[in-house]
């Protein structure tokens, strides 16, 4: 794993700030500062040109967190090559691997099942493989897609849309955190079995910013207790706040 350098954790805290899904409006998102950032996946649209990713990439450099973790989504089609992964530099890019932010463990697994583009062909089998790589004891889980059945839906009528191989995989890892997107709709966040849920698409239908970057709150490693979580005025977090502690 590599380390990357220790977060601000004075008060025995790390904030992260949570999105994905910005399909190329990330200039449109208000971003809270935080030690962490992260976003899950889907930060073009249909790949865009390397001027988009380039334009991305000046504006993750430009946030002031000084930690930032990003994941390609099934729209990042390009990064499924090395030489587009090298037009990121102002974020580590984690591609089925962990690092580590101070105590915290942290891993990004971009594949999103039954889709196209990047990371988006894999087999239930390969996937299942993919997911085995996790360590268990994973602070926090990075990937694109929801599992099956959690914050996963278009609308409550509306076939879930999550990974039926992360499910389980997500009952090994145990991770006090899971962050993921893709399924805009399932905006929001749900706790379920020590797992704090996350998703945090902030583009809507239409594929323009209709929502705010998720805030968390988290204590470091000894202590596996999450104290809260929030995003400043915005409605679709109050409607959610219900699931949390
Ligand atoms: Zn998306």
């Amino acid at each position: 794993m590599r380390a990357i350098e220790g977060s601000q954790e004075k008060q025995g805290v790390v904030r992260l700030i949570l999105m994905s899904d910005t399909h190329g409006h990330h200039r449109k998102v208000a971003v809270p500062d935080g030690d962490v950032l992260i976003h899950a996946g889907d930060f073009t649209y249909f790949n865009g040109s390397t001027l988009a990713i380039r334009d991305f990439n000046d504006w993750l450099a430009s946030l002031p967190h000084r930690n930032k973790l990003l994941i390609p989504g099934n729209h990042d089609s390009g990064f499924a090559y090395p030489a587009w992964r090298e037009l990121i530099t102002a974020a580590a890019l984690l591609i089925n691997e962990g690092t580590t932010v101070g105590q915290l463990r942290i891993w990004g697994a971009p594949v999103t099942p039954g889709d196209w583009g990047a990371f988006g062909a894999e087999t239930s089998y390969e996937r299942a493989e993919l997911f085995s790589r996790i360590p268990s004891g994973t602070d926090i889980l990075i990937t694109h897609a929801p599992p099956y059945g959690i914050l996963d839906r278009a609308s409550a009528v509306d076939e879930p849309q999550g990974c039926d191989q992360l499910r389980p995989a997500i009952s090994r890892i145990k991770p006090r955190v899971h962050i993921f997107g893709h399924v805009h709709q399932g905006y929001g966040m749900r706790r379920l079995n020590g797992t704090l849920f996350v998703n945090a698409a902030l583009a809507g239908a239409s594929y323009e910013i209709e929502k705010k970057p998720i805030s968390i709150v988290i204590r470091p490693a000894s202590q596996r207790v999450l104290l809260r979580g929030q995003a400043a005025d915005s409605p679709w977090v109050i409607a959610s706040r219900p699931s949390l502690p």
